[in-house]
C-alpha cells in the first residue's frame, strides 16, 4: 500500500484529530509519517525482560506506541544489541492476550473461570483473606514464590507480613547447584551474567550449554567473538547443537555420565602434571586429597561410563592443560540434572583451579569489588516460627526451596502453608510433577498470581492481578555487578495500557491494606529510585537519559601482585577437597555414581531452550511465536526408523509413568544419540486464554513427574525422565 498525507490523514478519521489519535494507527502508518517529517520519534533507555539477563533497550516510541526495541550502546549486557527475543518486547506489551484488569475466580480451581474486578474489590479480598489466614495460622503460613524483578517488590511485603518462606524456581529448578558447588569451592559463585571471559579464552568447553540456542546477549556475543578469533571449542553433549557444529571438538557423551568425564579429565591434568603449580601452591588446599580420590578415574573407566573413547577423553583433556589457563570451562546455567548436580559443579571448579583460570584472562574474570550502600527502610519483624523454605538441606540458599513449600502445602508438616503468592513465574511450567503442584494449590485458602499474561498458573488462582508490561512501569535499579559495577534504569516508555498495574504499586496496595504502609514509604517507586541516586551520588536526569552508568575504575578483573585473590571459604583457599562437604556427612571430593539409564524402547528426556523463546513466558507472544510456533521432538534418525516415524510427523510423548504430551512433530535427525530425545522447553500450554500458544508443542514440564533431590541444596535434577515415542492416533 503506498501512503500519501492525504490517505494518512483520511485512515486517521479527521484532519483535525489529536496526534494522539494517530497511535491506534498501524506502525506502518507511523514509521511512514515519521519518515515525511510528519511525527517525530522519542527514545526511552529502560532495560529488557523478556529474560532475566537485563540488557540495556531504547524504546522507540511515536506518539504513544512502542514501534521498535533497539539495543542501548551504553549497557554491558546488551552493547547497541538486543537478541531476538528482546527485540518481541513489543509483541509482549501489544498481546491481545494480556490480563486487563483484575479477576476473581467464580468456577472451580482449574475450570478458567473467572469475572472481571475493580481493583479496590480484588486487593480488599486479598488482604482480608491475608489477615484470616494470619489470625488463624500465622503469617508464616503464607509464602512467595517470585522470579525476577516482581521480587523486589513483593519479597519486602512478605517480610513485613511476618513470613520467611520464599521459594524461587531459579534456585531449586535452575541454577541453585551450579552456585553452591563454586561457592563451596571458590567462596562464590559465578553471577549472573556469568563471569566468563570467553573472548580471552584459547578454549571453551560447554557441558550441555547450548550457547547461540541458549541466547543471552553479550554472552553470544563474546562467544561469536571468541570463535571468530580462533578459540578452540570442546562441546559435551548427547545432541550435536548449533555450537557443536563450531566444535573443534564435539564428545557426543552418554547423558547422565559428565561427572566421570570430568573426573578423568583431572586424572590426565594431575597424572601427567598439567596443571598450574604455582597457582595451586598459592591459593588452593586439598591437591593431595584430590589426586587420591581421582587415581582411579582413569580415561580407560570413563569410557566405559561415558561411551567415549579413551583417547578422546585424553586428547581434551591434554588440549585443556596447554592451554591454561587461558581455558573456560562453562560452568551453565540450568544445572539441576540428576541430583548429584552440586558436586558436578564442584568439578567443573576443581577443573577451573587446576587450570588455574579462576580470576585470569580466558578463564573466569572476578566480580567488581566496589559496592553501593543500601538505603535503610524499616526493619522487618522477626519471623516466630523457623523458615521451612530451606528443608533439611544444608546448602539451600535464601533463595529457598520451592518443593519444600509445596511439601509443607500438602502434608501440614512442619506447619501448614494456607497461602501463595506467586510473582513472575510460572510454577506450572516450572516446577517438577505438576500434579503435586495442583494437589497443593487445591489445599491453599489462597492463591494470587501476578502476572503479565494469564500463564497455567495463573489460571489456578483465586485472585488474578494484571500487572503492566516492563516497558509501562519504573522497577528497582538494577545493579549490575560484573567487570564494572553499573546502574541501570526502568522506565515507562509509556503509561500502562487497559487497566494494568506496575507491581511495586501492588505490592504497596496490598501492604496498606495490611497496616503495612511504613515499608512502603514512598509515594511512586521513581521518588525512592531519586533518593537511591541522591544516596549514590548518581546524576538521576543524566541516568534517565543515557539508561546506564557504568561506575570508572570500578573493575578489578584478575588476580595481580597489587590485587591478589580472596577466598571466602572455610580455609581462606580454594577448596579441592571441601572440609565442610565433610562435616555435612558428603563427598569431599566428587564422586561419580551410576544414574539409571533407559529401558528397552524408552529414551532419556533432554530439553533446553530456543534462541526465540524464554521458557513459558513467550510461547504466546505474536512476534515469537511466528518465529518458533511449536516445539519439536529430536530424535536418532534410526530410532525413528525402527519406530516408522518420520520427519515432521505428529507423534506423542509417554512417560514412565504413562503421563502423555500433546502431539508434538518429530524432527528425526542423526545430531542425537539414540539413548535420549530432546526438546524446546516451555510449550504445551494448558491457559486457554493464551490464543496462540493453547495447546501448541508438547509440555515437557508434564513429563517431568519425577525428580532428583540433591541432597546438598535440595535442587530437583530434572534429566531423570524417560519417555516412548508413539505415532499419533497409536496407543501402545
Ligand atoms: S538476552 Fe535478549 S531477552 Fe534477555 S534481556 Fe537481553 S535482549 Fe532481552
Amino acid at each position: 500500500m503506498k501512503f500519501s498525507r492525504r490517505t494518512f490523514l483520511k485512515a486517521s478519521g479527521a484532519a483535525g484529530c489529536s496526534l494522539a489519535a494517530y497511535a491506534a494507527l498501524p506502525e506502518k502508518f507511523l514509521l511512514w509519517a515519521e519518515e515525511q517529517g510528519m511525527l517525530k520519534a522519542s527514545y526511552v533507555p529502560t532495560f529488557c525482560e523478556i529474560c532475566f539477563w537485563k540488557c540495556g533497550a531504547m524504546a522507540k516510541v511515536l506518539n504513544g506506541r512502542v514501534v521498535k526495541l533497539e539495543g542501548n550502546p551504553a549497557h554491558p549486557g546488551a552493547r547497541g544489541k538486543l537478541c531476538a527475543r528482546g527485540n518481541g518486547g513489543a509483541g509482549l506489551l501489544y498481546d491481545p492476550n494480556r490480563l486487563k484488569t483484575p479477576l476473581i475466580r467464580t468456577g472451580a480451581r482449574g475450570e478458567q473461570k473467572y469475572r472481571k474486578a475493580t481493583w479496590d474489590e480484588a486487593l480488599d479480598l486479598i488482604a482480608s483473606k491475608l489477615k484470616r489466614i494470619k489470625a488463624e495460622s500465622g503469617p508464616e503460613s503464607v509464602a512467595l514464590f517470585t522470579h525476577g524483578t516482581p521480587t523486589d517488590h513483593f519479597l519486602p511485603l512478605l517480610f513485613a507480613y511476618g513470613s520467611p518462606n520464599v521459594g524461587m524456581p531459579s534456585f531449586a529448578q535452575c541454577r541453585g547447584p551450579r552456585d553452591v558447588g563454586l561457592e563451596l569451592t571458590f567462596g562464590e559463585g559465578i553471577g549472573s551474567p556469568e563471569r566468563v571471559d570467553l573472548t580471552r579464552s584459547k578454549v571453551l568447553v560447554l557441558f550441555g550449554s547450548h550457547l547461540g540456542e541458549n541466547m543471552h546477549n553479550s554472552q553470544v556475543q563474546d562467544f561469536a567473538d571468541a570463535l571468530a578469533a580462533g578459540s578452540k571449542l570442546i562441546v559435551v553433549d548427547p545432541r550435536f547443537s548449533i555450537a557443536a557444529g563450531k566444535a573443534h571438538s564435539w564428545l557426543p557423551i552418554r547423558p547422565a555420565t559428565d561427572l566421570a568425564l570430568m573426573l578423568a579429565w583431572i586424572h590426565v591434568i594431575i597424572k601427567e602434571q598439567l596443571y598450574d603449580k604455582a597457582y595451586l601452591d598459592s591459593y588452593a588446599t586439598g591437591f593431595a586429597e584430590l589426586a587420591e580420590a581421582v587415581s582411579d578415574c582413569t580415561p580407560e573407566w570413563a569410557a566405559k561410563e561415558t561411551d567415549l573413547s579413551a583417547e578422546s577423553i585424553v586428547e581434551t583433556a591434554r588440549l585443556l592443560g596447554h592451554n591454561a589457563p587461558n581455558v573456560c570451562i562453562h560452568p551453565g546455567r540450568h544445572a539441576t540434572w540428576y541430583g548429584d548436580d552440586v558436586q558436578r559443579s564442584r568439578a567443573i571448579g576443581i577443573l577451573a583451579a587446576l587450570l588455574g583460570s579462576w580470576g585470569r584472562e580466558g578463564g573466569y574474570f572476578l566480580a567488581t569489588r566496589s559496592s553501593l550502600p543500601k538505603l535503610e527502610g524499616k526493619p522487618f519483624p522477626e519471623p516466630v516460627k523457623a523458615p521451612l523454605n530451606l528443608g533439611n538441606f544444608p546448602f539451600a540458599g535464601a533463595e529457598g526451596v520451592t518443593q519444600e513449600i509445596r511439601r509443607a502445602t500438602l502434608t501440614g508438616e512442619p506447619y501448614p502453608i494456607k497461602g501463595w503468592i506467586v510473582t513472575g513465574t510460572n510454577l506450572m511450567k516450572a516446577m517438577p510433577n505438576q500434579k503435586e503442584t495442583v494437589e497443593a494449590i487445591n489445599k491453599l485458602d489462597l492463591l494470587v498470581v501476578v502476572d503479565v499474561m494469564p500463564t497455567d498458573t495463573a489460571m489456578m488462582a483465586d485472585v488474578i492481578l494484571p500487572e503492566c508490561t516492563y516497558l509501562e512501569r519504573h522497577d528497582a535499579l538494577a545493579v549490575g555487578k560484573g567487570r564494572s559495577l553499573s546502574i541501570s534504569l526502568r522506565q515507562p516508555a509509556l503509561q500502562p495500557l487497559y487497566d494494568s498495574k506496575p507491581g511495586w504499586w501492588i505490592a504497596k496496595q496490598i501492604a496498606n491494606r495490611l497496616d503495612l504502609g511504613d515499608y512502603f514509604p514512598w509515594q511512586t517507586l521513581e521518588e525512592k529510585i531519586q533518593a537511591q541516586c541522591a544516596l549514590w551520588g548518581v546524576n538521576y536526569q543524566e541516568l534517565k537519559k543515557v539508561g546506564t552508568i557504568t561506575i570508572p575504575d570500578s573493575a578489578n578483573p584478575y588476580i595481580t601482585a597489587d590485587a591478589p585473590a580472596e577466598f571466602k571459604t572455610g580455609s581462606g583457599k580454594i577448596e579441592l577437597y571441601s572440609k565442610e562437604l565433610k562435616e555435612k556427612g558428603f563427598d569431599p571430593v566428587p564422586r561419580y555414581t551410576r544414574h539409571p539409564g533407559p529401558r528397552p524402547g524408552e529414551f532419556r528426556l533432554v530439553y533446553g531452550r530456543s534462541p526465540v523463546h524464554t521458557f513459558s513466558r513467550t510461547a504466546n507472544n505474536p512476534e515469537l511465536h511466528e518465529l518458533y510456533p511449536e516445539n519439536e521432538v529430536w530424535i536418532n534418525s534410526g530410532k525413528a526408523k525402527e519406530l516408522g516415524v518420520k520427519n515432521g510427523e505428529y507423534v506423542v510423548l509417554v512417560n514412565q509413568d504413562g503421563v502423555r504430551s500433546n502431539r508434538i512433530k518429530a524432527k528425526v535427525t542423526q545430531r542425537i544419540r539414540t539413548d535420549c530425545v530432546y526438546v524446546v522447553h516451555g510449550f504445551g500450554a494448558a491457559s486457554k486464554g493464551l490464543s496462540r500458544a493453547f495447546a501448541k508443542g508438547a509440555d515437557d514440564q508434564g513429563m517431568i513427574t519425577r525428580y532428583a533431590v540433591d541432597p546438598i541444596c535440595g535442587s530437583t535434577g530434572m534429566h531423570v525422565n524417560f519417555v516412548r515415542v508413539e505415532k499419533e492416533g497409536v496407543h501402545a
